[in-house]
């Protein structure tokens, strides 16, 4: 019996050894496996939006309409009838055409309507101490889901995602997804997600696009945040870094199509 009961401890103490060693090497994996999504049915975002409280503040109209932003950030500027504006987030142009493109990606003309998928990635920015500004610089795309759920799934993929994103001397500062064709709002299960990403960082944002609302003038997404005490989200007043004109953004999407199928833009007539 006392042998069996060492042998046993033994075994258990390779055991614990080996924990060890998984949590020593893979340490990132173990913190953000509590970034973990549970297993869940494919839930209809559009019956939970039917079914959601609308916060007060969803009505703020914000920055979509301003076409170019200087590239001096600014924490207030004045709107077009002298009211300050607080502007808390700066998004630069290039995680804008990352999120569209990727967006597009699965939900383009050339797929059927039926078949057009959500995506999912993070962003990650940095914050301008002085002011408290959040400066979301990059999109990096994680994956895409269904019609109406988008998840990352493998979560070695965040912890490679983390690393990549630390090197470029940025942090994650939210996520990002799409919601082909039906509109940009928090879902149940975005606020789900949200509240995540929020506990590990309380100014985390969630940035949501619908890249078909894209027609010149709106940038065709919004910048969302949680309340984690009433499970409300509302919209963040954002501004575009650097000199994008939004009116010029289908476009230039139009233009990156071909990449974004992973095609040549063009060919030169000596290649034909
Ligand atoms: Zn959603």
């Amino acid at each position: 019996m006392g042998e069996k009961n060492s042998h046993i401890d033994s075994i258990k103490e390779t055991i614990k050894l080996k924990i060890k060693d998984i949590i020593k090497k893979e340490l990132l994996e173990e913190i953000f496996e509590e970034l973990k999504l549970e297993e869940k049915e494919l839930v209809n975002e559009i019956s939970s939006m039917i079914s959601k409280k609308t916060p007060e503040k969803q009505t703020i109209k914000h920055s979509t309409t301003t076409t170019t932003k200087s590239q001096t950030i600014k924490a207030e500027e004045k709107s077009t009838n002298g009211d300050k504006i607080e502007r808390e987030v700066y998004i630069s142009v290039k995680a804008i055409l990352k999120v569209a493109s990727h967006a597009l990606k699965y939900a383009n003309s050339k797929i059927p309507k039926q078949n057009w998928v959500e995506v999912i990635g993070l962003l990650a920015g940095k914050v301008d101490n002085k002011n408290d500004i959040l400066h979301i610089e990059d999109y990096y795309p994680m994956g895409h889901g269904t019609a109406v759920y988008a998840e990352i799934k493998d979560y070695r993929n965040y912890a490679r995602a983390f690393r990549d994103i630390k090197k470029q001397k940025l942090f994650i500062c939210g996520w990002a997804h799409s919601h082909p064709s039906y509109g940009c709002f928090m879902s149940n299960e975005d606020i789900g997600t949200q509240t995540r990403y929020q506990k590990l960082w309380n100014k985390s944002v969630a940035l949501v696009i619908d890249p078909y609302l894209i027609d010149g003038t709106s940038a065709g997404f919004e910048i969302y945040r949680a309340d984690l005490t009433t499970k409300t989200w509302y919209p963040l007043v954002y501004g575009i870094q650097g000199s994008l004109d939004i009116r010029m953004l289908p476009e230039i999407l139009n233009f990156m199509n071909p990449i974004i199928e992973g095609k040549a833009v063009y060919l030169e007539y000596d290649e034909n």
